[in-house]
């Protein structure tokens, strides 16, 4: 793995391509398994169990479960959760709910990391069109992989698409680089940043794109948990999340799941 000379920015080998691929994959397993599994009624504990049990049986380590102190394998958030819910026994979703899922590994020393919204039963049509659009938005991020581009050729993909519908694009959080670490350079927004230099896309960088979108104002709040983010209008959010290398073919989605596209 070469260090580019911008600072924590590196890209990886074909091989470490192929195991960041595998790592991927088992998110990908994870989160399928959890779009299968939604029902109302269901804990967020329950389904933080089955994540870490279908990671560990495939010869992974999930990666949040201690990071910087969070308790959970899976991020949960519901509805006006934005992202960092923390898995509950006493939490259980209802119909009509929107349940965004994070879920990342650790596998032969690299790390995987991915996110989907979840609707739980039947959601109302703007809950569906706030899915709908972020899943979008993250596509259109996706295509922007492309070696000699900038990152901010992402983030302006992904946030034109979310305010054309109205939305708002959280801006306290972002995406990143990830490899080794789990979060590393470049940071990856989802707005374009007019001020700084954005750093060129190379041949074997991998980023995790994650847009966050609500359906109200883009200020968010942290409870007192310490982790989970709220919008402050506890409008609805949503969060989509890809792993994406840029190889002289284009972009590689390393955690698409299998029947997503
Ligand atoms: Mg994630
Ligand atoms: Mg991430």
């Amino acid at each position: 793995m070469a260090v580019n000379q911008e600072k924590s920015i590196t890209v990886k080998t074909p091989d470490e391509i192929e195991i960041m691929h595998q790592a991927n994959r088992i998110v990908a397993g994870v989160l399928s398994l959890l779009q299968q599994k939604m029902r109302p009624g269901l804990s967020t504990m329950q389904m933080d169990k089955w994540s870490e049990e279908y990671c560990r049986s495939h010869g992974a380590e999930p990666a949040f479960k201690g990071y910087r102190g969070f308790p959970g394998s899976l991020c949960v958030s519901i509805n006006e959760q934005v992202v960092h819910g923390i898995p509950s026994t006493r939490v259980k979703v209802r119909e009509g709910d929107i349940v965004s899922v994070d879920f990342g590994t650790r596998y032969q020393g690299f790390y995987g990391d991915s996110a989907v919204t979840i609707p739980v039963g039947k959601i109302s049509k703007e809950n569906q069109t706030l899915l709908d659009v972020t899943r979008e938005a993250l596509e259109q991020g996706i295509k922007q992989v492309r070696v000699g581009n900038r990152i901010n050729d992402i983030s302006r993909a992904v946030q034109e698409h979310a305010e054309k519908f109205g939305f708002s694009i959280v801006r306290q959080f972002v995406g990143h680089g990830i490899g080794t670490n789990l979060h590393e350079g470049p940071e990856v927004p989802n707005y374009v940043q007019k001020h700084n230099a954005s750093p060129r896309i190379l041949e074997g960088m991998v980023v995790a794109i994650e847009p966050m979108v609500n359906a109200g104002t883009n200020n968010v709040k942290i409870l007192k948990d310490g982790w989970t983010v709220i919008t402050a209008d506890r409008r609805p959010s949503a969060h989509f999340e890809h792993s994406v290398a840029a190889t002289a073919e284009g972009p590689l989605v390393l955690s698409r799941r299998e029947g997503e596209i």
